[in-house]
């Protein structure tokens, strides 16, 4: 497979293999569900919980994890990053340990990067990653729609570990269908990515909405309500969002007024001089590429996470939350 864009793929490789879904949660219900859908056959594996309940009540056979990798030839490791490692130590490792091949699959790049997984010799090691979240894999999958999703190889025993990557993308609604893609990616580059919305625009979006509620409450009279609306509760930004996905982030210029466009490129211009943007977001790309973030995270949950929990306890109490909660009882959002 030489393409570095896949559109569509066969899931024929697939069809005499059991494959276990690690995990019901946001991405591996949908994973799950849309499998099925293709023919194939999908068991669950879950710790006795909600999920699990869940698992069944969608009809699917639910095993304990261990039970679900012995009985499996493909795993899809779809718990959460920070306790991926640890399941696959306790339950997945010695059952598989005597098969001759054994394809484990990832949905991030995250813990094979940084080595928290080190995997057995006598895997195909893949990254299947949607750059969709779980309730849109099975709303699109409904609507006869795909999404994008990144591929990855990191170890490839059968020498098919790329077409196992392409038939799962299919298999899970990806491609095959309008607005599907998968690229042919790596576990680091899909790493970076990801950090890298997390650490730089996603918290720096947030943080304009704080300064901006902040100056405009307190210093320019400006009611609590329409600065949140305005911001985010309208949903106006979802549809400005949707318009830069579907028509491109300058095509999406067209609707908004002349007046608008005029202010957002000459202040876009202005910020993009500003060096300390720059700086900010080439410092989040080393604490990334160099492991820095992932040595921080780890040993902040060795002890405990304070500083998540306090980060979140005094957010959660900022001046723009609590006027966010006020609004949000009145539109019975909450
Ligand atoms: P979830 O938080 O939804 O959890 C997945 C499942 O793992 C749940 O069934 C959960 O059980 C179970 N689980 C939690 N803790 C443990 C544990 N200690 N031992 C065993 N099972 C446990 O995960 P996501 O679906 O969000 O993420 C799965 C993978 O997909 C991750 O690698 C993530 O990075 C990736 N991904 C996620 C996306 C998303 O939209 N969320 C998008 C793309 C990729 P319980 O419900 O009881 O907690």
């Amino acid at each position: 497979m030489s393409e570095r864009i896949i559109l569509d793929y066969s899931i024929d490789i697939l069809k005499d293999k059991v494959i276990s879904v690690v995990g019901y949660g946001n991405q591996g219900r949908a994973q799950a569900i849309v499998m099925r859908n293709h023919g194939l056959n999908v068991i669950v594996g879950n710790i006795r919980d909600e999920a699990w309940e869940r698992a069944v009540k969608d009809g699917f056979n639910v095993y304990d994890i261990d039970e679900a990798a012995e009985k499996a030839d493909i795993a899809l490791l779809l718990v959460p990053d920070e306790v991926a490692p640890e399941v696959y130590r306790k339950y997945i490792v010695d059952k598989v340990l005597h098969k001759d091949h054994f394809i484990l699959g990832f949905a991030s790049g995250y813990n094979i990067s940084y080595g928290f997984i080190k995997p057995l010799e006598n895997m195909d090691v893949i990254l299947v990653a949607p750059r969709m979240i779980g309730a849109g894999i099975i709303e699109l999958h409904k609507m006869g729609r795909g999404y994008p999703v990144l591929l990855g190889v990191a170890q490839d025993v059968s020498g098919k570990a790329w077409e196992y990557a392409a038939a799962l993308s299919k298999a899970i609604g990806a491609i095959g269908k309008p607005g599907g893609i998968a690229i042919k990616s790596s576990f680091e580059e899909e790493t970076m990515v990801d950090l890298m919305t997390e650490h730089t625009w996603m918290p720096l979006l947030i943080a304009s909405f704080i300064i901006y509620f902040e100056l405009l409450t307190k210093e320019y009279g400006v009611n609590p309500e329409t600065a949140i609306l305005e911001l985010y509760a309208s949903g106006e930004l979802a549809e400005t969002a949707k318009a830069m996905a579907e028509m491109g982030l300058f095509e999406q210029f067209k609707l908004h007024s002349r007046t608008s466009q005029y202010g957002q490129l000459t202040r876009l211009d202005k910020l993009l001089k500003n060096s300390f943007l720059w700086e900010f977001f080439k410092e989040e790309a080393e604490d990334i590429s160099t492991g820095r973030f992932a040595k921080e995270w780890s040993l902040e949950q060795k002890i405990g996470s304070p500083i998540y929990r306090a980060l979140l306890n005094r957010f959660k109490r900022s001046p723009i939350a609590e006027a966010e909660d006020k609004l949000y009882k009145v539109l019975e959002r909450r």
